[in-house]
């Protein structure tokens, strides 16, 4: 058995990963990337078979932000060029599902820019919620809303809510080059307080924020603790403007070995390519969901994906179908 092998027969079995064997996946040679490929897709084929989960984002509140999020172009300290608006109206959101139905996503990604919500855009996402959960029947809805304050998760519970995203973002340590308005603990706290409430956990990353392989290392390990059901790997899309502005330290090849890291780390959970897929694995995309099962569908917050017709083609060219299962928390937990 070769080294990727033994790491996929541990992962496979539930046991941690060595620091040296999480560096190995990282450091693989790009001559040797088929095999470490090979490895994360026997344990990602072993809890999802050959199964993708389709996302899809409506951005319901766009900059204006206090925060100062290096990566965002949505932040106070950003220049870049976006559209700028407060909270939609509830039929607007509700609208965003039925195309997201239309795109076949299984989920749909309820998101607001800012440090959390007022209760007045708190109280229109809740009623939107409960109009999408009446009209699609096992659709799950997310929201992404920002730090929550006492009382707000169990109202989105209440409502429906299946999944409360809150990226950690970066490691612990690495936490104040990416933002000092709010710090890495804040963002844990949100995740745990949408896990108290009963809404499972969704948090994950931006890789190629300048951090070291062993701050990607303390991400996926991190998540694990955490006990995130979905992990969304985002791949710094630097965006003319933000503080990050020209930031360009990744290759498609990094990338997928990245996506192998957080898979052997996270046997069974969703580990989703997220932000920067397009302009970052590049023609090399189709090969990140051997170690991810879950992709965006249509634009992310502040940039354009690639269209929705062109990624199903990617999945039937692959042999991969779209998954509609509700939520994975069960799989996960009578794995864990
Ligand atoms: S990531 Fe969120 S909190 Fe940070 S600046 Fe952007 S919108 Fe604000």
């Amino acid at each position: 058995m070769d080294l990727y092998d033994v790491i996929a027969e541990a992962s496979l079995a539930g046991e941690e990963l060595t620091n040296e064997q999480a560096m190995a996946v990282l450091d693989c040679p790009d001559d040797e990337l088929l095999p470490l490929l090979n490895a994360a897709y026997k344990v990602r084929k072993h809890f999802y078979g050959n199964k993708v989960k389709l996302n899809m984002i409506i951005n319901t509140k766009s900059g204006l932000c206090p925060e100062n999020c290096g990566y965002c172009a949505q932040s106070i300290v950003s220049r870049a060029p976006i559209e700028r608006y407060s909270m939609m109206k509830k039929d607007e959101i509700v609208a965003g599902a039925a195309r997201a139905a239309e795109l076949n996503a299984g989920t749909y990604c309820i998101v607001a820019s800012g440090r959390g919500p007022a209760n007045r855009e708190l109280d229109i996402v809740v009623e939107a919620v409960k109009e999408i959960k009446d009209k699609h029947e096992g659709m799950t809805v997310c929201a992404c809303l920002g730090i929550l304050k006492p009382g707000q998760a169990e109202r989105l519970k209440e409502a429906g809510v299946d999944r409360y995203n809150h990226n950690i973002n970066t490691s612990s340590s690495y936490h104040e080059n990416i933002t000092t308005s709010h710090t890495y603990d804040d963002r844990v706290n949100t995740v745990e307080t949408a896990k108290a409430s009963g809404i499972s956990p969704c948090s994950g990353v931006i890789i190629g924020m300048k951090e070291s392989k062993e701050d990607v290392i303390d991400m996926a390990r991190s998540l694990k603790v955490l006990d995130a059901d979905s992990i969304p790997v985002n791949f710094l899309h630097a965006v003319d403007g933000t503080p990050l502005e020209g930031t360009d330290e990744l290759n498609p090849r990094y990338c997928l070995k990245v996506l192998c890291l957080f898979r052997f780390i996270n046997p069974t959970k969703e580990i989703r390519i997220s932000g920067g897929r397009e302009v970052n694995l590049r023609s090399l995309q189709p090969l990140g969901l051997y170690p991810a099962n879950s992709i965006f569908i249509g634009d992310y917050l502040t940039t354009e994906g690639q269209e929705g017709p062109k990624d199903w083609k990617m999945l039937e060219d692959m042999g991969f179908e779209v998954d509609l299962e509700p939520l994975n928390r069960e799989i996960a937990n009578a794995l864990t």
